[in-house]
């Protein structure tokens, strides 16, 4: 097997080179500013070994990836009757697709869409104002990161919350099917602010360890979910952590992943290793161009799929 020491710096050094970087994304004006620029790469091993090249320890906006956090929180506060309100399909649509939720009265395809992450939402603000529910997420962040550092950008998630009329369209609609408990602007507030989290490849690389390790963080050995539970997020990454990109992305990468539309992208390789990369450009389907492409070259390079031994 290769040497990760090695093969992130050339990784980064040949994506820096690199002319086709995707476009970054505008529609939330804020992260139409980023450098396209940047790249940075981050691997934390089970063995708690942590290498990065590139860009590594710039914060950047990590958006959708923190569907992942108030998937593992809602799963922990409500269990399976999570599934009443959100499937578990890949949705062959956008991430910010209103058409499915016609046929299906309300029911998002899955956890990881802008519908079905504003219902994940809902769920985590059962109980509490929003303001202790967005604690509550970026605390949860921190913990699984070992960094209290870690904090919401609050311009990206006020630039967001000015400009998301198709998120305002979809929580309204849910609202109308009666799947969504609280205001649509409550829902939306919490959702805008947990997009806004900033992170770094390293943090986020940290932040994934349980998931590469049964549910369990490697380095202290806590559970944080049981290990059926770190199975049944990690099967969900695979088939919806790209949205309608989902299939080719496990089929060129071939691990389970949850990006965002900063460009970020979290990746697990069971009981090996958790990855973050970052290049805020993006490609077609709204997930990280060069990320993309500097993951199937990892996992090239390393032999690391959940489809080979
Ligand atoms: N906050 C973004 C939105 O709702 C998240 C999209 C993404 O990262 O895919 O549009």
């Amino acid at each position: 097997m290769a040497d990760l020491e090695e093969v992130l710096p050339a990784l980064a050094a040949e994506m820096a080179e690199r002319t086709d970087r995707g476009d970054v994304a505008n529609y939330i004006p804020q992260l139409g500013k980023i450098d396209p620029q940047r790249f940075g790469i981050a691997v934390a091993l089970t063995d708690g070994r942590v290498v990065a090249a590139g860009d590594a320890d710039e914060t950047f906006s990590i958006q959708s990836i923190s569907k992942m956090f108030t998937l593992t929180l809602a799963l922990g506060k409500v269990g399976d009757a999570l599934w009443r309100r959100v499937g578990r399909e890949p949705s062959g649509n956008p991430f910010n697709s209103i058409v499915q939720l016609e046929n299906e009265q309300g029911i998002p395809r899955n956890p990881f869409i802008n519908a079905g992450a504003i219902v994940v939402t809902d769920v985590l603000l059962a109980g509490h104002q929003p303001r202790e529910a967005i604690g509550e997420i970026l605390r949860f962040a921190q913990f699984l990161a070992d960094d209290d550092t870690i904090i919401v950008d609050r311009e990206v998630a006020a630039s967001e919350q000015a400009t998301g009329f198709r998120n305002v369209a979809l929580a309204n609609y849910m609202k109308a099917f009666g799947n969504l408990q609280h205001a649509p602007e409550l829902a939306l507030g919490v959702y805008y602010h947990h997009c806004a989290i900033a992170m770094s490849c390293r943090q986020l690389a940290m932040s994934g360890r349980f998931l590469a390790h049964g549910g369990r963080n490697p380095a202290t050995g806590h559970s944080v979910v049981s290990a059926e539970r770190a199975r049944r997020i990690l099967a969900l990454m695979l088939t919806c952590g790209h949205y309608d990109g989902s299939g080719d992305f496990a089929f060129r990468v071939g691990i389970p992943a949850k990006s965002g539309v900063g460009g970020g992208i979290l990746g697990i390789v069971p009981g090996v290793a958790s990855i973050a990369v970052w290049s805020p450009g993006l490609n077609e389907n709204g997930n990280s161009r060069l990320g993309s492409i500097a993951l199937e070259k990892l996992a090239r390079a390393m032999n690391w799929s959940v489809f080979a031994p």
